[in-house]
């Protein structure tokens, strides 16, 4: 029989929220972590995003933390972006609905008077991004020696980010007697060394063998020549709204994240946002509510910007490349078919990323059911410069303010394909674009944010 959230020794106050959720079972991350966290010994919590992973360790937290009106906060959650602040203080109060509990989300790129302020008026719970967090504890306004418990979420995303540094400064400030928890969706040696060096003897939670694809997903791959193609390929499937409902596409760099939303269809433009770490936080924060809300339905962005976020009914993931880090396809698909809803994922591979593709099959034990390319899918001619011989590259530096349009050593298209909505000047478009990438007004959004 499943476990419920009785069985766990969730206490009343809990339960009723968890009800008004509509949760009726435990994850297994859930399930595992209540009484390793109760237990108070130091955590660490192998699990995707998708997981349930931000109520299992908040959970027996709020089962155990007593009601205070003391100043200081006694849990400290890190997280490696403002967007998670965000949601993991939104998922807090979902959970802390019928408890009395002061928690207040801080990231840098806001005004820091208004958080000292905030501050100042007491808190049981601060989530932050390790920057700011740092700075507050500089400058007094944060006073950590009440805390208890240290949750540290995502640790491989903020390892990458490289906040090592930042994280080192935060434990040092903080009191030596406390319970680290922490999560993160792979275990990477810079993960490994950070448990070695500040951990003390952590109980393991790992959730199924990684690499084991969610049950309600359906997967689908595309052998596709190059980007372009990509696109066109891309654009057939978004034509079709009765279907791909809220589609969430992922590319593995931020430039071939701005060079895809230039690149698709104008007949999306009311569509599409976009996200990844050179865009500004009220950018990001921007397109995250859009995407989520369900007023843009499609969401480019990149791995490490995505890995953190949780969207309800994500209908397809589009894996735009294959990722050279099978790891990555797992996470890109765990977004979709969350939490008991069916999801679909989709991933292109070109001739060169077979060898990913096989990587990722090996991983999951299955092979990816294989799609032909529909016939009305134009093959495009157009190599972005990653695709180009690196001979020609050198070539049309040398022509300079000369574009890069395809001499006649390419096939010429077929009078069918060429019978698309492009327009005219698509091609130079394209070749315009991918010599200089824009971010469509990007720079300026920046500068017109600037406070
Ligand atoms: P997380 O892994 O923390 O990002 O959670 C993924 C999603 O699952 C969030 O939308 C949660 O609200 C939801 N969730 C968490 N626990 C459960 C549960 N026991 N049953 C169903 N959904 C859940």
């Amino acid at each position: 029989m499943q476990t419920t959230f009785q069985d766990l020794n969730v206490s009343t106050p809990l339960l009723n929220a968890i009800e008004d959720l509509g949760f009726i079972h435990p994850t297994p991350v859930q399930e595992q972590a209540f009484s390793v966290v109760r237990s108070g010994k130091d955590v660490v919590g192998i699990a995707q995003t998708g997981t349930g992973k931000t109520f299992a360790y908040m959970m027996p937290i709020l089962r155990d933390l007593k009601f205070s009106d003391q100043k200081h906060p006694r849990v400290l959650v890190l997280v490696p972006t403002r967007e998670l602040v965000l949601q993991v203080v939104e998922e807090i109060e979902k959970l802390a609905k019928y408890i009395s509990l002061r928690v207040l989300g801080v990231y840098g790129g806001a005004n820091i008077n208004v958080q000292k302020r905030e501050i100042m008026q007491g808190q049981d719970i601060v989530v932050a991004t390790p920057g700011r967090l740092y700075d507050l504890a500089l400058s007094k306004a944060l006073n950590m020696k009440s805390i208890q418990k240290l949750v540290i979420d995502e640790v491989d995303v903020m390892l990458d980010l490289g906040f090592r540094f930042q994280l080192l400064n935060i434990f040092d400030v903080l009191p030596e007697r406390r319970q680290n928890i922490m999560f993160s969706a792979t275990m990477t040696e810079d993960v490994d060394e950070l448990i070695q060096d500040f951990f003390k003897s952590p109980e393991k939670i790992s959730i199924a063998v990684s690499g084991t694809p969610l049950d309600n997903i359906a997967q689908q791959c595309y052998d596709v020549p190059n980007f372009f193609t990509k696109v066109n390929l891309l654009n057939h499937f978004l034509k079709d709204k009765e279907t791909f409902t809220k589609v969430l596409v992922f590319v593995a760099f931020k430039r071939t994240a701005d060079l895809l939303f230039n690149s698709l269809d104008e007949s999306f433009a009311d569509e599409i946002c976009l996200i990844h770490s050179n865009k500004t936080q009220n950018y990001r924060i921007r397109s995250i509510r859009q995407f989520d809300e369900g007023k843009n339905r499609i969401l480019v962005a990149t791995d490490v910007m995505a890995r953190g976020l949780d969207f309800d009914g994500v209908s397809h993931v589009i894996n735009f490349d294959t990722p050279s880090f099978p790891e990555n396809y797992m996470h890109r698909i765990g977004r979709t078919g969350r939490a008991e809803k069916e999801g679909q994922s989709i991933l292109f591979s070109t001739q060169k990323e077979q060898e990913n593709k096989e990587a990722i099959e090996e991983l999951m034990g299955i092979q990816i059911p294989k799609i032909a390319l529909p016939e009305e899918i134009e093959i495009s001619e157009i190599l972005t410069e990653d695709e180009r011989p690196r001979e020609d590259i050198e070539r049309s530096k040398n022509r300079s303010g000369l574009e890069y349009v395809p001499g006649p050593a390419f096939h010429e298209k077929s009078e069918k394909n060429s019978k698309t909505n492009q327009g005219g000047s698509y091609r130079r478009e394209i070749a315009n674009k991918y010599k200089k990438p824009k971010t469509r007004g990007d720079k300026n959004y920046n500068k017109r944010n600037k406070k």
